[in-house]
């Protein structure tokens, strides 16, 4: 298949298609952390995200959650419905950790009964800043949408916390990215892998916070994660 690449993300790579409503993501082998300032390249990490990805979304999908994804290649290549990406990154949280920990008095693993949903605006140059609801109607979004997007981040997040529950982890935060098909329909988009979330095993980190903070190998975690979903959603 002839691909053009369109945008070099930081650990995903897009490319257009022979068709206009398709894109290519390539999941490349490498990990970042603090906006870009750290970073790895690791064998198999692309293929381990991608096949994490790939398993999620397909309970995305039977669930009837509009989204992005259509197919898996080898290796680590995913094909998706073409969007045009909310600069929007909607996160819930259902255990505290991480951002909510440094900026509030709510002490880290405090849990939360009712999951918070926190927007940020997705831009490396300003830091990814929390906003307010106002901030987000001054800034011309559709609040249906808005609205569409909690209710489907709220959706996928109680689907994945309920998978990870049955394997022994617990899905402490979880970001979403959403996006408007060539026929503007709101589309959940983006990857849905441990890279965009918190995950505990035991109380301890089971997710990128352990390149973050050096505190294990990350790789064995993601591994672990990939043979315990194929083992339950076999
Ligand atoms: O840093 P913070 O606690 O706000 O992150 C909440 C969740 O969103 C974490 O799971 C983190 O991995 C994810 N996240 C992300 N990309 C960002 C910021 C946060 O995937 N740019």
């Amino acid at each position: 298949m002839t691909k053009t690449e369109i945008i070099k993300g930081k650990v995903k790579t897009v490319f257009t298609t022979s068709e206009p409503d398709k894109v290519l993501i390539q999941y490349e082998d490498k990990v970042t952390a603090g906006n870009g300032e750290k970073e790895l390249l690791i064998e198999d990490k692309g293929k381990v995200c991608c096949e994490i990805s790939k398993i999620l979304f397909e309970k995305v999908k039977q669930r009837g959650i509009p989204n992005h994804y259509l197919d898996t290649f080898p290796v680590s290549i995913m094909s998706c419905k073409k969007v045009e990406i909310i600069p929007l990154e909607v996160v819930v949280r259902n255990v505290a950790a991480g951002s909510i920990v440094r900026q509030t008095t709510i002490e880290k693993g405090s849990e939360f009964k009712w999951p918070l949903v926190e927007y940020f605006l997705k831009d490396d140059s300003k830091n990814d800043p929390l906003l307010t609801q106002d901030r987000i109607i001054q800034m011309g979004y559709n609040m249906e949408d808005v609205g569409e997007m909690e209710i489907m981040a709220r959706e996928v997040n109680l689907l994945i916390q309920n998978i990870f529950d049955e394997i022994g982890l617990t899905l402490v935060d979880i970001k979403f990215e959403f996006g408007y098909d060539v026929n503007k329909k709101l589309l959940l988009a983006d990857e849905l892998s441990p890279d965009g979330m918190r995950i505990w095993k035991d109380g301890k980190s089971f997710d990128k916070d352990l390149f973050r903070n050096d505190e294990g190998d990350l790789m064995v975690a993601y591994r672990y994660i990939l043979e315990e979903l194929k083992r339950v959603t076999k």
